[in-house]
C-alpha cells in the first residue's frame, strides 16, 4: 500500500474528525498537540496514528503529503498555513478558507463511489444540507453496484468495440432489475443476470432520435423524460429557442450541434437538419433534437420525424410546455376563464411577403383568447387586421418577452395602442402576443417577477 504521511495539528474533537477521514482514505497520520481528546487517544491504540505531545514546530511540516490544522490558536493556524504553502504542501485550516490551499468537501461515501460537495468555504452548512439530501437519495448499495461493474469491465470492453455500445450496456444494467438485485443484497443473482445480458447483447448499428420539447426556458419546466433523454444522448442538436439553463442540463460529454434558427439567419436550413438527424442515427448515435417549447407546436417537429420514419430510424417524441402555456402562466394570464374566454387559439403570425394569411373573421371575436407565435414583426399588421375585422380596439393585449426565463418581461396594452408600445420599447424575440380579455386578469393574478 502507498504511504501518505499526513500531519494534523491540534488534538481536539475537530482534529479527531479530520483524522478519521484521513485514516479512511488510507493516510498515515501524525497528530501534534500538547493535549489529545479521548477519541484520538483511543484511535491511536490500534491505528496508524503517531501522537506527538508538544506544541507545533516549524520543521513539522516537512515531508508531508497533506496538512490539516485544527487548533483554536490563530497564530498557530496561520503559521502552519504559511509554512505548508512555502513547501507546496496542500494545507487545510479548519474554518479559515483564506488560509487553505484546498477545501475539505462534505462526502457521501459509497466507496468506491465517492460524492464530494463543496461550497468552497462559503457555506459549509449549505454543503452539509445538500449532502444530507444526496445521502438519502443514493442507495447504500451503490458501492456494491460499482464493484460488480468493475468485475465486468474488461469483459464488456472485450465484447463491445464501440464506446457507445459499452455505454448503452452500462446504462441498461446499472439501472433496472440488475441494480435492484444488488440493492436487495442479491449480488450473485445480479452477477448472473449481468452475464446473461452481456451474452445476449448485440452491437448496434442504428441509433435513435429523441425529439424533445425543452419548454419555454425555465429548466424546472422540463419533464422527467426530457431530462432523462437529454442526459443519455450522444449528440444534441439545439437551436436559439432552447435556454442556456436548459442546455446546462444536457449530458456533459455529449456533442453539441447548434442548428441556429434565428430569424433570417438559418445556420442550417430545415432540410439540412432533417438529413443530419438521419446521418447521425445511421452512425449508431443516440441523437437528441432539443427544441424550445413543444416540438409539435409551430416547431416543425413533424417534418423532422417524417424523414426519420422514411428512413426506418426509431424515434421518440417528448412533449414540452409550449410558449403559450409557459408565458401566460408566468404572466398571471389564464388562457381561458369562465367569464372572459371559452376558447383559445394558437396562431402563427409569421409575416410572409408583408402579409399574414389568417382567417381574420374567426379570430376577431369576443370571449376568445388568441395567442400569436412568431408575431413580433407582424404585430402592427395583426392589430390593424383584428380591428378592421370587428374586434374592439380597446381589447387587452400582452407581449411576453423571453417568458419564464430570467429576462421574462411583459408589456400590457390594447389593440389600438399596440403599435405605439412596439415603437417606444425595445422588445426582442422570442416574444409571444396574447390578445383577449383574460389579459386584464394579470393586474390581480401576476405572481412571477424577475
Ligand atoms: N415550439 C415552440 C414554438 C416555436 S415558434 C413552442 O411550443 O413554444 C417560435 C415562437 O414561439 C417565438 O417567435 C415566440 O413567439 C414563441 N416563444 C417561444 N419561446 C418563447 C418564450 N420563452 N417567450 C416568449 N415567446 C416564446
Amino acid at each position: 500500500m502507498e504511504y501518505f504521511p499526513c500531519l494534523v495539528v491540534g488534538g481536539g474533537d475537530i482534529a479527531f474528525r479530520k483524522i478519521l477521514l484521513l485514516l479512511k482514505a488510507g493516510a498515515s497520520v501524525e497528530c501534534i498537540a500538547p493535549k489529545f481528546c479521548d477519541g484520538i487517544v483511543e484511535k491511536a491504540k490500534n491505528n496508524d496514528i503517531k501522537l506527538t505531545k508538544r506544541e507545533f514546530e516549524e520543521e513539522d511540516v516537512l515531508d508531508r503529503t497533506l496538512i490539516i490544522s485544527a487548533t483554536d490558536d490563530n497564530a498557530v493556524n496561520s503559521a502552519v498555513s504559511v509554512l505548508a504553502k512555502a513547501e507546496n504542501i496542500p494545507v487545510n485550516i479548519v474554518d479559515s478558507p483564506d488560509l487553505c490551499s484546498f477545501v475539505m468537501p462534505s462526502i457521501i461515501d459509497r466507496s468506491p463511489i465517492v460524492v464530494a460537495v463543496s461550497s468552497a468555504g462559503k457555506s459549509p452548512v449549505l454543503a452539509r444540507l445538500i449532502r444530507a439530501k444526496l445521502e438519502s437519495s443514493i442507495p447504500n448499495a451503490y458501492g456494491e453496484l460499482a464493484k460488480l461493474a468493475a468485475s465486468f469491465r474488461d469483459k464488456v470492453k472485450e465484447k463491445f468495440k464501440k464506446i457507445e455500445d459499452r455505454r448503452y450496456f452500462w446504462e441498461r444494467t446499472l439501472t433496472g432489475i440488475i441494480a435492484e438485485r444488488v440493492f436487495a443484497n442479491k449480488i450473485d443473482e445480479a452477477s448472473k443476470l449481468m452475464q446473461i445480458e452481456l451474452d445476449n447483447s448485440v452491437e448496434t448499428n442504428t441509433g435513435e432520435v429523441y425529439l424533445v420539447g425543452g419548454g419555454p426556458g425555465d429548466p424546472d419546466l422540463l419533464t422527467f423524460k426530457a431530462l432523462r433523454l437529454m442526459q443519455q444522448a450522444d449528440v444534441i442538436l439545439y437551436d436559439r429557442l432552447v435556454s442556456d439553463e436548459v442546455m446546462e442540463l444536457v449530458r456533459r460529454d455529449a456533442e453539441l450541434i447548434y442548428v441556429g434558427k434565428e430569424k433570417g439567419n438559418h445556420i442550417m436550413p430545415q432540410g439540412g437538419i432533417n438529413e443530419l438527424l438521419v446521418t447521425l442515427a445511421k452512425q449508431g448515435k443516440r441523437v437528441c433534437r432539443l427544441k424550445g417549447g413543444d416540438p409539435f407546436i409551430f416547431g416543425r417537429g413533424g417534418e423532422e420525424i417524417e424523414e426519420l420514419a422514411q428512413n426506418n430510424i426509431p424515434f421518440q417524441v417528448v412533449p414540452g410546455i409550449t410558449a403559450a402555456s409557459g408565458c401566460s402562466t408566468y404572466s398571471g394570464i389564464p388562457l381561458t376563464h369562465r367569464d372572459y374566454s371559452q376558447s383559445c387559439r394558437f396562431v402563427t403570425a409569421h409575416l410572409k411577403d408583408g402579409t399574414m394569411n389568417l382567417p381574420w373573421d374567426e379570430l376577431a371575436v369576443e370571449q376568445q383568447t388568441i395567442v400569436f407565435y412568431m408575431g413580433l414583426v407582424g404585430a402592427k399588421h395583426m392589430s390593424a387586421k383584428l380591428i378592421k375585422h370587428g374586434l374592439r380596439d380597446n381589447m387587452p393585449v400582452a407581449l411576453v418577452q423571453k417568458g419564464t426565463t430570467k429576462e421574462h418581461k411583459v408589456w400590457t396594452t390594447t389593440l389600438k395602442e399596440l403599435p405605439q408600445v412596439l415603437d417606444n420599447n425595445e422588445i426582442h424575440a422570442p416574444t409571444l402576443i396574447i390578445v383577449g380579455e383574460v389579459v386584464s386578469l394579470r393586474d390581480k393574478l401576476n405572481w412571477f417577477d424577475v
